[in-house]
């Protein structure tokens, strides 16, 4: 048994508790949660805050060992450019490089992990239940003629292997035909999945489906497609697939980069529910820029956190996206970072039973955020995991 103290705890599904006490079992197991350490004796005590482990809802752990290859800056049309054609690489060493990025996100306190796989280079590592995992099998197909070969392929990749979690995504709207998205959806709806796509993560989307013009047109032709079949909608990306989305679905816009505040209040009325994946340290390594952060909380959107891949982020780490949000939006409270880093991922996910939230029969792991200024994460703040 464990007594594990600091200045706040941060039990995120009630309110902070100034010099509270964690009391965990030898598995992390919380026993109990108290208000103060009176009377208590072996107590660890720490300066910072605890918090129950980060749920990162977006990775490509199978895109690991990318770590420094793509440039950044350039935009997601150069990078979409550069990474697809350096993807290739020795398998051993993919494998150690998925191990490591792995160990990585242990360290940094990570518990449970949204994680996108086009291929099953990742699965034996999952089977290892190192961590949670839910896997998003991802499909691509541009033209509606692609739809049932590229959903065979993600239905063998099921059948073929021993996944715990998983549901069958799209890439995007711009990535995935309408007809792709349809069986997509049908197959979640009778399989209680979850879908993820990469929304609006560049001006040059909404550029495709308002105009059809702009650099995706001219990826399109970059791998090889006659992109005379494109028919722009006139609609921002987001609102061309819009209707496609069932409503009882959990749906997760990963990105977000230039959603206006109108397409965020929108969707969130049609779903029942929507949250809204962050990974400001891949758009600014991608883009130089970041979602308009004040749109989500002024909106109380469902937001949680995500790496993305080492292929778009120079570490992968929940409390660097925070500190990346904290950068650009200085007055966001820590205690909204900490409820999109952990509580709402874990409720996306399906395990908020176990995960997200400090209470009693949960084991949700220990993080303890250190170097705070008035109680706030900062630029140097750290996370060590306790449990
Ligand atoms: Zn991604």
């Amino acid at each position: 048994m464990r007594k594990i103290s600091a200045d706040y705890i941060y039990p995120i599904s009630s309110s902070p508790i100034k010099n509270g006490v964690v009391v965990i079992d030898e598995n992390s197991k919380i026993v109990d949660l108290l208000s103060s350490t009176d009377g208590l004796e072996d107590v660890e005590i720490y300066d910072g805050l605890i918090c129950p482990g980060f749920v990162n809802t977006h990775c490509h752990l199978e895109l690991s060992h990318m770590k420094g290859i793509v440039s950044e800056g350039r935009g997601l049309v150069e990078f979409i450019k550069e990474l697809m054609s350096q993807r290739e690489a020795d398998p051993d060493f993919i494998q150690q490089c998925i191990a490591d990025a792995e160990t990585e996100m242990i360290t940094n306190g990570i518990v449970a992990i949204g994680d996108i796989s086009n291929s099953s280079d990742t699965f034996a590592q999952k089977a290892k239940n190192n961590l949670y995992y839910h896997t998003f099998i991802e499909l691509y197909g541009f033209m509606d003629e692609q739809a049932a070969e590229s959903f065979d392929n993600g239905l063998k990749l099921i059948a073929e292997n021993k996944l715990s979690n998983y549901s069958l995504v799209p890439h995007s709207p711009y990535s995935a035909s309408r007809q792709l998205w349809k069986k997509v959806c049908k197959w979640n709806i009778e399989n209680n999945g979850i879908i993820s796509f990469h929304n609006e993560e560049t001006e040059d989307e909404n550029r495709l489906f308002l105009e059809g013009k702009g650099g995706l047109i001219d990826l399109m032709q970059w791998f090889g497609l006659d992109t005379s079949f494109w028919t722009p909608t006139g609609k921002t990306s987001l609102n061309s697939i819009k209707d496609l989305l069932p409503k009882e679905l959990k749906t997760l816009l990963v990105h977000n980069t230039i959603t206006s505040s109108d397409e965020l209040l929108s969707l969130n009325l049609k779903l029942d529910s929507p949250y809204w994946c962050l990974c400001p340290n891949a758009n600014w390594y991608i883009e130089r820029r970041i979602p308009n952060i004040d749109d989500f909380i002024t909106s109380n959107t469902k937001v949680t956190l995500g790496t993305d891949s080492l292929s778009s982020n120079w570490g992968l780490s929940i409390l660097s996206e925070m500190k990346r949000i904290y950068k650009h939006y200085p007055k966001t409270p820590t205690a909204t970072l900490l409820k999109w880093g952990t509580q709402n991922g874990a409720k996306l996910l399906g395990i908020d039973n176990a995960y997200g939230s400090l209470a009693k029969d949960k084991s949700p792991g220990i993080n303890l955020i250190s170097s705070l200024k008035a109680g706030e994460i900062t630029d140097s703040s750290e996370v060590v995991k306790l449990g």
